[in-house]
């Protein structure tokens, strides 16, 4: 749509049927048209945080989203219902930053794995990031984040107290968009604050400013920092229930399985129990790592 009065903007927050938009380092507080919350996407996100809109002004800074720009990269859920249906948390993310700590609290096995099919359906990037280095007394992180890295992926080694890896995680997060993902205390808000000293008082000015009144002030929300990158934060996700990822297909999103997959001795093998099964022989030769492994049969065991 173009013409006079129409604006591009970013969605930095959904509630409800309304959001709030970045329109050139401007917030403003907008309606959805109608057409766009019909159809197939009712059961979904019309709007998502990270979306780039077309904004018709109303009464400025008041406007109406008009029409919602392609989405390159997502990173959904399925929100459970009568009828589970896709829940786009955030989209156009360049980064998954999968947050654990191995101790306080402990780290539950499959967390990774699970997070990272969850980047790779979305086509977003996967960054491990183990924090809480400075309680980690026996060099377990890198036993763990060696997995990972001889898999290809990017793990990063930081610790909010010390201030150890943050430098490599602001350079990780600069210029981008990034997510960070991970159970409640893993450090999180507190690696974003180290990133950016003024992250908690953001956060706070738009509790103040939009959640007044209400209970809950667990809207996801898209915010920059300093460094011009922007981070999703996703305080209300808690379960990641895997969208559109089904017992045939989990296996697809396992590197280190995909050139495997078809060398089974039957065709809809599900690598768990049937004989002639080439994953399961990887594993028990040791080129598929067990902590790997042990990750697809929690996920396959939550899918079935
Ligand atoms: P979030 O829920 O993931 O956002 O976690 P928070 O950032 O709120 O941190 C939870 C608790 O862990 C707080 O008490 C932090 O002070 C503490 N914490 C965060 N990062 C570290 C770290 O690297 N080392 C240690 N020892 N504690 C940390
Ligand atoms: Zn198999």
């Amino acid at each position: 749509m173009k013409g006079l009065g129409v604006k591009r903007g970013r969605v930095v927050r959904v509630s409800g049927m309304q959001c709030l938009v970045d329109i050139d380092g401007e917030e403003w507080q907008c309606d959805v048209r109608g057409r766009l919350k019909e159809g197939p996407r009712q059961a979904t996100s019309p709007v998502a945080v990270g979306d780039w809109v077309e904004v018709t002004s109303l009464n400025a800074p008041n406007g109406i989203v008009e029409s919602v720009g392609p989405r390159r990269a997502k990173f959904s859920r399925a929100a459970s219902g009568s009828r589970p249906f896709e829940q786009i948390i955030a989209s156009n993310l360049d980064l998954l930053v999968i947050v654990v700590a191995l101790a306080q609290p402990v780290l539950r096995p499959g967390f990774i794995d699970r997070a990272i099919v969850m980047a790779l359906k979305g086509h977003i990037e996967p960054v491990v990031c183990i924090n809480k280095v400075d309680l980690d007394s026996e060099e377990k992180a890198h036993r763990i984040g060696d997995v990972y890295r001889q898999l290809g992926y990017t793990v990063i080694y930081t610790s909010a107290k010390t201030g150890k890896g943050i430098e490599r995680l602001e350079a990780l997060l600069n210029g981008r968009v990034s997510a960070l993902v991970g159970h409640s205390g893993v450090g999180k808000s507190s690696l974003l604050n180290a990133v950016d000293p003024s992250f908690s008082i953001k956060t706070q000015e738009m509790m103040r400013k939009h959640d007044r009144g209400r209970h809950t002030t667990t809207a996801v929300q898209l915010y920059r920092l300093d460094n011009d990158s922007y981070v999703v934060d996703c305080p209300g996700i808690k379960t990641l229930q895997l969208w559109q990822v089904d017992t045939t297909s989990l296996a697809e999103f396992f590197v280190e399985m995909v050139p495997l997959i078809g060398d089974c001795q039957f065709r809809d093998c599900t690598h768990l129990q049937e004989p002639g099964c080439a994953i399961r022989y990887n594993v028990e030769k040791g080129s598929i790592d067990t902590l790997r492994y042990q990750g697809y049969e929690r996920i396959m065991a939550s899918l079935i």
